[in-house]
């Protein structure tokens, strides 16, 4: 077999640790993918792949573009080895192999889609050498992690080996030119839309000289970022020409033209928000590059519903709900569920709940992220009430007994010193008029510092 011994012990470790962790009742791959790189940090390379591997990688979008690419795969009778529901961790990628292969390390998989976080580029890509790489994007991500999107596509195009075929989006003036002259690619885009403009604005552009000559770039439209098309005044620039472009999108109606490379074909748009639009047409590119008839690439898209994990939508006693779900701490995401809710037409509250947990345990808490929001889309008259505040977890885990609502708890009560004593601290959590913490217990006794009223 591939790799040897080392290899199958590797597998063996792997898989008896998973299974204990399910025999306990806990789930994960992330502790067996561990240990399976501890004892070959080879592992991802020297495993047996399925005959097919594409890489899904990008700021936004991986999650739901590698679970369509799976769900229309598997639809195609394919077997699919993919990390939808674990980390997209060299850990992850590492775990999600060895499921895909037997206890005697023979492939039991048709094609694997791999979701990959952009940063682990250099620990997963060189061994793993996929047939197909799709980069959805690279815009601004929390800048404590991901630094400049510029910065993200030379790490992922310093690991790319040369004979991937590269799926990009060419409406992103950064993500498009990933890879080398060596790779072969293809670019997907989405046509001019009502909404586009001509001269970008926003907080955030990240992409507005050309690269060659470094004067400003002319925009054939722009749509919010560096997402768009563009060129260099003096010739030497211009955004790539997609083969495969989302047309006529018709958000009510959930219709859309895909053209796959010249052939035109009507499909079911899977969901109006523009973020999804792109996603659609990346995976329509990826299944006809995989050879996918395009009848029935084309009809997947009437059963393929985008994850709920990000996005729900529900109508309750007439009042339509849409719950979005952006990235801790980004920016840019939430621009675009902004963008998003402000397509709807009627009256409208919105309620924002921030994400106070990513940095509970951290000394300072960075806001910076929030001045790259487009808080305009919001400046409107159909927006009757903005209700903020922090994030349900939070609220739940302090009401909870458990070690982490302790610790959040405590948080807060750093930031509103004096620290409690213990006893105080517990008085509070149990408090019936403090708004910071629920009861559980009814009626439950004051605080004898915390209120007024005690
Ligand atoms: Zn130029």
């Amino acid at each position: 077999m591939r790799g040897g011994p080392r290899v199958l012990l590797t597998i063996w470790a792997a898989k008896l640790a998973a299974l204990a962790l399910r025999v306990t009742g806990r789930a994960g791959t992330h502790v067996p993918g561990r240990i399976a790189r501890r004892l070959h940090p080879g592992i991802i390379g020297a495993i047996r792949h399925p005959a097919r591997v594409v890489v899904v990688t990008g700021t936004n979008g991986k999650t739901t573009v590698s679970n369509l690419l799976a769900e229309a795969l598997q639809g195609e009778g394919m077997r699919v080895a993919s990390n939808r529901s674990g980390s997209n961790l060299a850990a992850g990628v590492a775990m999600t192999l060895i499921d895909a292969v037997t206890w005697t390390g023979r492939s039991r998989a048709d094609v694997a889609v791999l979701e990959m976080d952009e940063r682990s580029a250099k620990l997963i890509l060189p061994g793993l050498v996929p047939d197909i790489l799709v980069c959805t994007n690279l815009t601004r991500d929390s800048i404590k992690r991901n630094a400049h999107p510029d910065y993200i596509a030379w790490v992922i195009s310093s690991a790319l080996p040369a004979s991937t075929t590269l799926v990009l989006n060419a409406d992103d003036l950064i993500a498009s030119s990933i890879g080398s002259d060596a790779n072969p690619r293809t670019h997907f885009a989405v046509d001019r839309l009502p909404t586009d403009g001509d001269t970008p604005h926003g907080a955030a552009v990240d992409a507005a000289i050309c690269p060659v000559c470094d004067a400003p770039l002319v925009w054939d439209y722009w749509r919010f970022n560096h997402i768009g098309r563009a060129h260099c005044p003096n010739g030497d620039f211009r955004s790539p020409t997609a083969a495969y472009r989302a047309q006529q999108v018709d958000g009510p109606n959930r219709r859309v033209v895909l053209d796959l490379d010249g052939d035109a074909r009507p499909a079911t748009l899977i969901n109006p928000n523009i973020v999804n639009v792109y996603n659609e047409v990346a995976v329509a590119a990826v299944l006809d590059r995989l050879g996918i008839a395009r009848e029935r690439l084309v009809s997947a898209f009437d059963r393929l519903q985008p994850p709920t994990t990000r996005f729900q939508e529900e109508t309750v006693g007439g009042v339509e709900l849409v719950r979005l779900l952006t990235k801790g701490l980004v920016g840019v995401a939430c621009s675009r569920a902004f963008e998003y809710l402000a397509s709807f037409s009627g009256r409208k509250a919105v309620v924002l709940n921030i994400d106070e947990v990513s940095e509970r345990t951290t000394d300072v808490e960075n806001t910076a992220w929030t001045y790259d929001a487009d808080y305009d889309y919001l400046a409107t008259s159909d927006v009757q009430q903005i209700v903020v505040g922090e994030s349900a977890a939070t609220t739940r885990r302090c009401g909870s007994r458990s070690r982490a609502c302790r610790r959040s708890a405590s948080s807060r009560w750093r930031r509103s010193s004096p620290r409690p004593t213990r006893s105080t601290s517990r008085a509070r959590r149990r408090c019936s008029t403090c708004t910071a913490c629920t009861t559980r217990s009814s009626p439950a006794p004051r605080c004898r510092r915390a209120c007024a009223s005690g």
